[in-house]
């Protein structure tokens, strides 16, 4: 059956913790899905809502692999399901909006800026989205918005889309990813009209994980002539990306200054007070009881991606229905130290290099390389390093992996780095920082 199979593919795209944990626990109701909708079944509200937030878009996109056709995705609670209801919170539906045909509009209703919340770190990139929705194409086009994973990007992109549906503008969502794929898709089958009607034709184009235009060359052309059909027409365009457009490597000129035409603003991670602020209103918005020492407790200990901040309040409260119990803090710390532990379980060297190399302007195949100079040396030593803290590989197949003749080599370099971390400071904190980068970018 479609959707099994669908499932089965999804399996292999995420840890099998939460496989076993939610995606299991689906039914594929066949008799109730069609082409554009597909329709699951759910044990419970919070195995709903879970996989509403987390995997409907993935489910959609992956449907779309299969057939072509990407439906919207309903989970929905086993025999409660009402025809033609407005979806719940976290529920997934696609939004048609007004007076539109537009297929590829898929908002999350729960994605508004009322929902959004404020702080210093993302005060800047609230406001600019909060303009360009009430005067869309007028005063900042486009729109760039980038910072790390899970600090609402994404979010501030519905919210525009959301507050639009309602004033009757036509209204088109779309990542990166879904975009390069229908491009193909067109192409292949001979039918780029369509392609071109429907993304040049609308009021407001949003363009989630722009970063993926990396060395895509006849997708940026595409993208580079709707931007301009668009721009001209006074159409607004709000994009997001990991990164700014200048750090966006293999990225086409022309494309990369129009990027830069209008404002370009960045969310920064959470500082505490907002952090906590933005549990308290998740929960209020799922409708979960947490004391403040909880909040307080997975504000201080979980970093800084709310997606998986939100993940522990789903999760913490799920426990507590299915076991009958009040969440008490020495619980929700269990749950938070072994979703840490998890993530760490889950980090290879390659997640290590990537990082490192990243952050200190070398290439992987540089770190992985015989190389002897400086800085290569410097940045492979700190690989080795945080390889020894956040991984379980030990020193002979740290070597191996380097392919150094022994594991002297590597007990070498980590005699480097704890000299230099006891005597400065500023390197210490480095490191810290690198590590925290990489335990927290394995969400995405
Ligand atoms: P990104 O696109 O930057 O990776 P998302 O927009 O997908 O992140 O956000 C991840 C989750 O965190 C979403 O569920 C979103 O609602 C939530 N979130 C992030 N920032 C905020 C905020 N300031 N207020 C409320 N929710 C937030
Ligand atoms: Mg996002």
């Amino acid at each position: 059956m479609l959707g099994n199979q669908i499932l089965q593919l999804l399996k292999q795209e995420i840890p099998q913790i939460e496989y076993e944990r939610y995606i299991k626990q689906l039914r594929y109701d066949e008799e109730a899905s069609r082409s554009d909708i597909a329709v699951f079944h759910a044990p419970n509200p919070i195995i709903a809502k879970w996989v509403g937030t987390r995997y409907a878009q993935k489910l959609s996109h992956l449907f779309e692999l299969k057939t072509g056709v990407k439906p919207s995705i309903v989970v929905e609670v086993k025999n409660r399901r009402k025809k033609a209801t407005a979806p719940k919170q976290g529920e997934f539906m696609e939004v048609p909006a007004a007076k539109s045909s537009s297929k590829s509009t898929i908002l999350n209703p729960s994605y508004t800026f009322e929902s959004f919340v404020v702080g210093s770190s993302n005060q800047f990139a609230y406001t600019a989205a909060l303009r360009v929705a009430e005067k869309p194409g007028e005063q900042y086009n486009p729109l760039f918005i980038y910072g790390g994973a899970g600090l609402g990007k994404t979010h501030l992109l519905h919210a525009i889309g959301n507050f639009n549906l309602t004033r009757g503008k036509q209204v088109i969502f779309t990542s990166l990813e879904q975009f390069m794929n229908q491009f193909t898709h067109h192409l292949r089958n001979h039918t780029m009209d369509r392609f071109r009607d429907k993304f040049r034709n609308c009021d407001i184009l949003l363009l989630d994980d722009i970063q993926f235009l990396s060395r895509k060359e006849e997708t940026q052309k595409e993208l580079f002539h709707t931007f301009n059909e668009l721009h001209g027409a006074g159409k607004q365009i709000v994009m997001t990306s990991d990164q700014h457009p200048k750090k966006i490597a293999g990225l086409e000129e022309r494309l990369r200054s129009r990027f830069e035409w209008g404002l370009i603003v960045d969310i920064q991670p959470p500082e505490l007070e907002t952090k906590i602020a933005i549990i308290k209103k998740k929960c209020e918005l799922n409708g979960i009881q947490l004391d403040n020492d909880i909040v307080n407790y997975i504000a201080a200990n979980m970093g800084n991606n709310i997606r998986e901040i939100e993940g522990i309040i789903i999760q913490l409260n799920a426990f507590a229905n299915m076991m009958n119990q009040n969440i008490t803090l020495e619980f929700a710390q269990n749950v938070v130290k072994n979703q840490l532990k998890e993530r760490t379980e889950n980090i290879t060297i390659d997640d290590i290099v990537k990082v490192v190399s990243k952050e200190l302007n070398v290439k992987p195949s540089e770190i992985k390389s015989k190389s002897r100079s400086k800085n290569i040396v410097a940045a492979r030593r700190i690989v080795i390093y945080l390889a020894r803290s956040l991984t379980p590989n030990s020193m002979p197949s740290l070597a191996q992996y380097f392919g150094m003749r022994d594991h002297t080599a590597v007990s070498h370099a980590m005699k480097k780095i704890n000299e230099i971390i006891d005597k400065d400071e500023t390197f210490k904190a480095k490191i810290e920082e690198l590590s925290h980068k990489i335990t927290s970018s394995g969400s995405e």
